[in-house]
């Protein structure tokens, strides 16, 4: 799924219309026109012949929604392939998110949807999870996965064996997180593998070295909010574990309670239960989980419909932000933009905002941003922009190219694919709807 394809012809109210099944995304060429490989219901929708799928698998690298959004559309014999904490998230996703064709990754109601059949179960999608170690077999494939080091947990590159040579495709990685050494593995067993080819993302192959990291983050952020007296507001992406426990080591340290939402909650369960990942359960005493306010107003529970807030409201460690608002010092509170209207009842005058997340990249983010700033500007909040980028940047990643050492490159996830020429390797821009053969 490509978001800055999508927003050339979508934004918040002109969608693509689910009654129209893929219709409206073929027609924009948000997906291609393969065959073999769409739902039998949404084939039909359309008024052409369901297809037997004509692909043994699909392999997702990571739980981000550029890379896993559009399983929604896969044929339901399809099987889904990807790493165990890949599908923790994917879970935590699910069970926090409306239905909409856009998000039917692990499941599908069949379109149309008449309404005798609203109560009908989902179809559920065969997911088959590895990690490090594993290899899989589809069809006369062998596939090796290897965990790197990206802004979300559960993150893989792959060793592809095939009869003409190994393929290498990197997924989404970076050098300089918290756990690099994983990058370091993968970039060593893709050069172990002597590939005919590499697959490579390149989002950032414009940038040159930085000295990012998410130590500094941690640093960084300690330092401004060790400095508050008032209340202290971060916001950043919750997928981003490595991130979550940067801002949660900080409100130990400062000995602030960590305040999160709901919706959160559900992440950090999931995340709980994966033994690699040390995170604290959403029950834990350090946590608060905050109510928003719903309904009619006045926190009652029946002013809650949401199952994913239903089933957890008589947890012990729920809080209101007029509960907050008592002692503002002692809370640091996960707040994303969305959800700033709660600051008209959080009351954070002449606190700290930690903005941990990626500086605007397109208009329709500078006009969001600006918003931001207005409420920021409006509560008398100090403003402090702290992060790293899930991303290699240009310099390691055309070291890990000639350290992998191809026959052939093929960038794909990049505006800028005539940089990756200048390496010194045979570079085939991918062209869409092009097969390339080995
Ligand atoms: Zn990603």
């Amino acid at each position: 799924m490509s978001f800055s394809r999508r927003d050339m012809f979508f934004e918040e109210y002109l969608m693509p219309r689910s009654a129209n099944g893929i219709g409206d995304f073929l027609a924009t060429n948000l997906i291609p026109d393969i065959s073999g490989i769409y739902r039998e219901d949404l084939l039909n929708h359309l008024g052409r012949k369901p297809e037997k799928p004509n692909v043994q698998g699909v392999i997702l690298s990571h739980a981000h929604a550029d890379h896993a959004n559009y399983i929604s559309f896969l044929h339901k014999d399809i099987p889904i392939y990807c790493g165990e904490t890949c599908k923790y998230i994917l879970d935590a996703i699910d069970e926090q998110s409306q239905r909409n064709l856009e998000n039917e990754v692990l499941s599908f109601k069949k379109r149309p949807i008449f309404k005798n059949e609203y109560r009908d179960p989902p179809i559920e999608r065969e997911f088959n999870t590895f990690r490090t170690g594993d290899k899989i077999r589809i069809d006369s494939l062998e596939i090796e996965p290897i965990h790197v080091d990206h802004s979300v947990p559960g993150a893989y590159g792959f060793i592809i064996h095939t009869s003409e040579g190994t393929i290498v495709y990197t997924g989404d990685l970076r050098m300089h997180g918290t756990h690099s050494h994983m990058t370091d593995d993968f970039i060593e067993a893709a050069k172990e593998s002597k590939p005919i080819a590499i697959i490579t993302e390149g989002t950032r192959i414009d940038v040159q070295k930085t000295n990012e990291s998410e130590d500094k983050v941690y640093r960084n952020s300690k330092k401004e909010l060790s400095k508050n007296k008032n209340l202290s507001i971060v916001d950043f992406n919750f997928k981003d574990v490595d991130r979550f426990t940067t801002f949660y080591k900080i409100a130990k340290y400062l000995g602030k309670k960590f305040v999160i939402s709901f919706k959160h909650a559900c992440y950090l369960e999931r995340y709980h239960k994966d033994k690699k990942i040390k995170s604290p359960d959403s029950r834990d005493g350090g946590i608060q989980i905050l109510k928003p306010k719903r309904l009619t107003g006045t926190y009652i529970d029946e002013d809650y419909t949401d199952w994913y807030i239903k089933r957890r409201l008589k947890y012990p460690n729920i809080i209101t932000a007029e509960e907050i608002t008592k002692n503002p010092s002692k809370y640091m509170v996960v707040l994303n933009f969305w959800y700033f209207n709660m600051l008209v009842d959080l009351k954070p005058y002449g606190g700290v905002y930690i903005h941990s997340l990626s500086e605007p990249f397109n208009e329709e983010m500078e006009i969001s941003y600006d918003r931001m700033i207005n409420w920021i500007n409006n509560f008398d909040l100090r403003f402090v922009q702290s992060h790293c980028s899930g991303h290699i940047n240009g310099h390691d990643l055309k070291q890990l190219i000639k350290t992998v050492n191809p026959k052939k490159l093929y960038p794909i996830h990049t505006e800028h694919p005539d940089m990756f020429k200048r390496i010194g390797i045979n570079t085939e821009i991918v062209q869409e709807g092009k097969l390339y053969k080995l």
